[in-house]
Order: C-alpha cells, then structure tokens, then sequence
C-alpha cells in the first residue's frame, strides 16, 4: 500500500535535508475540494521534492488525482483525471522575494509547520476547468432529455399553429 503523507511538515527543515515526500492523502482531507466533488471517497498521489542545492531553498512536485465531478452539460457524474506541477522558492520574509528564480513562485514560510495539504488542494483546484464535461458524448440519459426537450418546444411554440394556418 502507498504511503500515507503528513497533512504538515517543516518545510524549512525538510529543504535542509533535501527530503523528497512522496504517497497518498484522502480527498476527503482537502475541504475546499471536497466542496465541488460528486464523492470526495478517492485519494490524490504526490510526490514533493524539496532542494537546498540551488543557492535558495525550494519545493517542487507534482500532484495527481482523478476526482469524481458533476458533468456540467448531463449533470451526471463522471471520473476526471486532473494532474498539476508545483514549483516554490521558500523564503522566511518578504524581502527575499527577488532571490526566488522567475519560474518558481516564492513561498513564504510561518509558523513552524506548512500545509502539504493547502498546496496539493489548491493545485488540483486550478487543474479543474471552469466547465467540467464528459470529453465526448455525454450519457444516453441526455440525449433523451434533449429530446424531451425538444417535443416540450415545439408543443409550447405558438407559431406551430400560425405554420399550419399559412397554408392556402
Ligand atoms: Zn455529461
């Protein structure tokens, strides 16, 4: 079985030891996300490099999940497969924000914990689109929506009438 990983670590002191976190957490654990799941039962994987080497302290990974999403066009559920990569330089105050190189975004670190779990939520946030829907044909249950639909129109449609009347 994967491992678990920690919801929190000292990011500070996992850069100085050039750590590498790598398992599962429960989406149920991620709040925000779990707030716009179908069924939040799954789990996400990721994998958290943190480096000291490069003349600034960073954390780099990646995180991937498939998440279970209402399908916005049928509005029933379907399994989306979301991945995203993270890049952080860490600074301990605002002040070393220009020492954080241009493709990685600069971290401030409080406290003496960090939320794994705020960065891997908010990475699989924006990894969602707007719309979500199945990529290709949605369920046979739309399709006989639409079809519902479509008698409803046309027996509501007033100029149905005027149409038949037109005729000489
Ligand atoms: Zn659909």
């Amino acid at each position: 079985m994967p491992k678990q990983l920690p919801e929190t670590a000292d990011f500070l002191k996992q850069a100085e030891r050039n750590a590498t976190l790598e398992g599962v957490l429960p989406l149920a654990r991620l709040e925000r996300l779990s707030e716009i799941l179908n069924d939040n039962s799954g789990e996400l994987f990721a994998k958290l490099h943190f480096t000291s080497g490069t003349g600034y302290l960073g954390l780099h990974g990646t995180v991937e999940a498939s998440l279970d999403l209402v399908c916005q066009r049928c509005l029933q559920p379907m399994k989306y497969p979301v991945s995203g990569q993270f890049k952080f330089g860490l600074i301990t105050s605002e002040k070393y924000e220009d020492k954080v190189p241009s493709d990685a975004e600069p971290y401030l670190l409080e406290g003496d914990e960090q939320s794994v779990v705020d960065i891997l939520e908010d990475e699989l946030l924006l990894s969602i689109p707007i719309s979500a829907r199945h990529p290709n044909e949605c369920s046979e249950f739309l399709q006989k929506q639409n079809e519902e639909r479509r008698v409803e129109k046309e027996k509501s449609n007033p100029f149905a009438v005027l149409k038949n009347l037109k005729i000489d």
